[in-house]
């Protein structure tokens, strides 16, 4: 990697410092402000215990939700703090300011090995603007700023990037996390020099927002695979029946000149899974992609489709897969996502890498129950997309360079 990461940086330097760490704890709360999933604390772990071990002073900065720039109680990190403590198995401290002297007093107060978490960085608009003084001081005179938000990377705010500058301008390092380093490895390396062949399944609810990541795949990948609602602006373009389905109009050109780029790489559902109205108990019928009667949504990829992705993915040595294939919200809808997802998981058993990312994917993977076969969850949806369209991501280029 370019960029330096906690590995760079010896145990011994760490003893009774500072150490800022950027952390991606915006996690999904429940009506009682309860943590729901805890996956992205626990995909932290490694690089706090470094920290703890090495008896240095953590300070922890995360966003959660979008309070708009103003204190908002239902998005207090303070649950977060609780949590991280139970499967931290040592003490957390929270601080309900993330600058001020209530702050200041609280960083100064810790003592090596100890871990504080700070309150919400977007309780203040200066995070999103970016705004350097700001920067500086959420910095707390820290030598060595850490990023372990992947989730986060590809925002250019105060305390993602705006931080990371402030650090190296006093002289100190920005280095990436262990879970940023690995995100970053992960994505980088099937992008750069991937197993083969190299499969890529896409779906999800819009074409428009994955485009960018199909048109960046398309050379790399040695097949393209589309599922979910973005199937149906294809069978739009092809000029056939969809029925009453979701479709954007004004992607259909779009989808067209994808077809005729990707030739045989690309492979659209041959059939379809659809209902007069997306319910949880609605009646179902099977159609071939080109048939669907007027009145009829499609909901799901066919059956016929969901064999012959899964004899795709079983012969793909790298896999990347972002976008449910259909509302695999509602029980009649499932099938043919977690029939890609149990696919997706028979292939990494098999020894190929297989990464899913982007926020829906990753509920559908856990839904299904295949979590644990799957080689890398990207716990980055939209940064994981940016990355693979071969976008920058601003809270990484301002890391130190190796
Ligand atoms: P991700 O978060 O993994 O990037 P997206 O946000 O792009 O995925 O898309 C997920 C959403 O797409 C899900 O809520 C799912 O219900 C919806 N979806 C998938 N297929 C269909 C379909 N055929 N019709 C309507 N919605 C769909
Ligand atoms: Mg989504």
């Amino acid at each position: 990697m370019a960029k330096k990461t906690l590995e760079d940086c010896p145990p011994e330097t760490l003893s009774n410092e500072i150490v800022v760490v950027r952390v991606d704890y915006n996690l999904p709360l429940d009506a009682d402000g309860e943590v729901v999933d805890h996956t992205r604390l626990v995909r932290t772990l490694p690089t706090i215990r470094y920290l703890v071990d090495a008896g240095a002073k953590a300070v922890l900065l995360s966003h959660l939700g979008r309070p708009g720039g103003r204190p908002d109680p239902a998005l207090s990190l303070r649950p977060v703090a609780g949590r991280l403590e139970k499967i931290l198995g040592s003490p957390v401290g929270f601080c309900p300011e993330t600058t001020g002297p209530v702050a200041r007093e609280a960083v100064q107060a810790m003592k090596g090995g100890e871990v504080l978490l700070l309150e919400n960085t977007r309780f203040c608009p200066k995070d999103a603007q970016n705004d350097p003084g700001w920067a500086e001081e959420i910095a707390y005179g820290t030598q060595l700023f850490v990023n372990d938000a992947f989730g986060a990377a590809h925002r250019a705010h105060a305390s993602t990037q705006g931080i990371a500058d402030a650090v190296r301008r006093g002289g100190g390092e920005a280095v990436a996390g262990f879970l940023l380093e690995k995100e970053l490895r992960f994505l980088c390396d099937a992008m750069v020099d991937p197993e083969r062949p190299f499969v890529a399944v896409i779906g999800g609810a819009k074409i428009s927002s994955k485009i960018d990541v199909i048109e960046a795949l398309l050379p790399a990948v040695d097949g393209l695979l589309i599922g979910g609602a973005m199937a149906n602006t294809f069978f739009r373009a092809l000029g056939w029946a969809f029925g009453d389905s979701l479709v954007e109009e004004d992607c259909a050109d779009t989808a067209l000149s994808v077809m005729e780029w990707a030739g045989e790489k690309l492979l659209l559902p041959v059939d379809v899974v659809t209902t007069p109205s997306i319910t949880p108990d609605a009646e179902t019928r099977v159609f071939a992609s080109d048939q669907v009667e007027e009145g009829e949504q499609i909901a799901d990829i066919g059956p016929r489709t969901v064999k012959s992705f899964a004899e795709v993915l079983g012969t793909a040595r790298t896999v990347i897969w972002s976008g449910p294939m259909g509302v695999f919200e509602l029980a009649p809808f499932q099938s043919g996502t977690y029939g890609v997802a149990r696919a997706a998981a028979a292939a990494a058993d098999a020894g190929a890498t297989v990464i899913v990312g982007g926020g829906d994917s990753v509920a559908a993977v856990a839904a299904a129950g295949v979590v644990e076969h799957i080689t890398h969850i990207s716990t980055g949806g939209s940064a994981s997309l940016e990355l693979l369209s071969g976008k920058k991501l601003p809270g990484v280029e301002a890391l130190s360079d190796r």
